[in-house]
């Protein structure tokens, strides 16, 4: 066995761990349930399935803390970023996919290596021996996740994210709607125009609020803790925190102008980004929620433009696994408790699929290293990459530990470039250049 990596989940991280345990040269048995046992979100018995957006959010990796982590997964071999950058879909600036495309894509190529098997199935308690990577994600299956909870002896946090609806194309008024990425964001004319927008005035505005907090909703089981993720708020909470916060998050108006009316400012806008490569299905973003679906089929068709909108998918609830990393896992992502088992992807605090694929890549990278007989320390916390593991192994505060999207705040202060809001574009700057630095020394160490 111990010439053998296993890894549970071939999710984002558990797809990625694979792939870099392997192209290091270490076998590699992946475990997936899926599709013999399924979860609420997951759709299909492929790996690296998207279960939400199909974004991997900003492909800046000069500015942008999540674009510099896509730029180091890219430097380091990354499978993800590979099959992603083939089926990127035209999106103002992100790095939106064809999901279906790029899961199929991240399967075939798992399947192809020759050091990668798969076991499919459910493994339902924590292993005693051999090595491991467990990478079973915010679904993690009940089964498993109360071994873990026995073996930890601390508590998992529970609470939930809600799914964002999804629109069949055909069925937007495009008389009402129109194309424009937000200030014309994007090279192409088709990056320009990579979002449909619907105008509200301020009486639809308002009508639309009401609704919103008057809908049905779906209740919490008991004993469930309403902790949103605050990157992750359904929008009628947003509307509950006050009538304007939706039109300063993800229905501000700023940036675009209606060429049906160019006169008439918008009051608020709502934005829908493809979803897809055809271009058939669109979701509306930001539009996470868990109002009950007959609700939700009544409020949206509210909105100008979606009057006669067809729903290829509802928003939804879900439940979030994740273990108090910081007291759990140690700097090189394993079981304080239990060396032989690594933890990689959500289940250890971070947040999102970039996030969770990196730490994917990080412990297959590890344990390879690792069962060579080698040990690999952490790339420096200048990198994106670095600055996460630290902050989920020992950076965060473990009494308030919640999943962490990977941000500059995160990464140790740049002396020379100081200087509040005004310097902040120097200083992001500042902060990749150095991250880059630290990154490809971390790299060239280990070839
Ligand atoms: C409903 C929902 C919506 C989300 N929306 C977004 C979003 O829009 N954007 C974003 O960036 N992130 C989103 N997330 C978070 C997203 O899941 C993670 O970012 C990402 O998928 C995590 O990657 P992962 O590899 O850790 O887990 P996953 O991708 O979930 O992979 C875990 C894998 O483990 C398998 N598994 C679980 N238990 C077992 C077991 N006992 N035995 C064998 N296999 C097992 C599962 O079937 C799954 O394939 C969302 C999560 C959920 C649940």
């Amino acid at each position: 066995m111990t010439d053998t990596l296993h890894i549970i989940g071939a999710g984002l991280a558990g797809s990625e761990a694979a792939w870099q345990a392997a192209q290091a040269g270490v076998p590699v048995v992946l475990h997936e349930m899926r599709p013999k046992v399924g979860t609420f979100a997951h759709r299909t018995g492929d790996c690296a399935e998207m279960v939400c957006s199909n974004s991997f959010r900003s492909d800046d990796d000069e500015r942008n803390a999540v674009g510099l982590l896509h730029w180091e997964m890219r430097a380091a071999g990354g499978l993800i970023m590979q099959m992603a950058d083939r089926h990127a879909l035209p999106a103002g600036g992100a790095l939106a996919v064809d999901r279906e495309a790029f899961s199929a894509a991240v399967t075939e190529a798992l399947r192809a290596h020759p050091l990668i098997s798969f076991a499919p199935g459910e493994i339902c308690e924590l292993p005693g021996e051999g090595r491991w990577i467990i990478a079973t994600g915010p679904l993690t299956s009940g089964a498993l996740a109360t071994s873990i909870r026995a073996a930890t002896g601390a508590e998992s946090l529970a609470f939930f994210d809600a799914i964002a609806p999804i629109v069949h194309a055909e069925t937007i008024n495009m008389d009402i709607a129109w194309r424009q990425s937000r200030y014309d964001k994007g090279e192409t004319e088709e990056d320009q125009k990579a979002y449909i927008n619907c105008p509200m005035d301020r009486g639809q505005y308002e009508a639309f609020i009401d609704a919103l907090l008057s809908a049905e909703k779906t209740e919490f089981h008991e004993g469930e803790t309403a902790g949103y993720f605050d990157g992750c708020l359904p929008i009628e909470v947003m509307a509950e925190r006050g009538r304007e916060t939706l039109r300063h998050g993800p229905m501000k108006p700023v940036g675009l102008t209606n060429p049906h009316d160019p006169a008439t400012k918008s009051y608020a806008v709502v934005q829908l980004r493809r979803d897809n490569a055809l271009g058939t299905l669109y979701n509306i973003v930001g539009f996470q929620t868990k109002m009950k679906y007959g609700a939700q089929t009544a409020v949206f068709r509210m909105i100008p433009g979606l009057e006669n909108a067809s729903f290829a998918r509802l928003g939804g609830i879900h439940r979030n696994t994740f273990l108090n990393s910081p007291t759990l896992l140690d700097a090189q992502m394993r079981l304080r408790s239990r060396p032989n088992l690594r933890f990689a992807g959500q289940v250890t605090g971070v947040e999102g699929y970039v996030e969770s694929a990196a730490m994917g890549l990080l412990a297959g990278r590890m344990a390879a290293a690792e069962m060579k007989g080698q040990t690999l320390p952490p790339p420096g916390f200048e990198t994106a990459m670095g600055a996460l593991v630290n902050h989920i192994t020992g950076g965060a505060e473990a009494k308030s530990f919640q999943p962490m999207n990977v941000n500059f705040g995160l990464f140790p202060p740049l002396e020379a470039a100081r200087g509040g809001r005004k310097g902040r574009k120097d200083r992001y700057k500042g902060y990749t250049d150095r991250a880059k630095e630290v990154f490809s020394a971390w790299l060239a160490a280990q070839a």
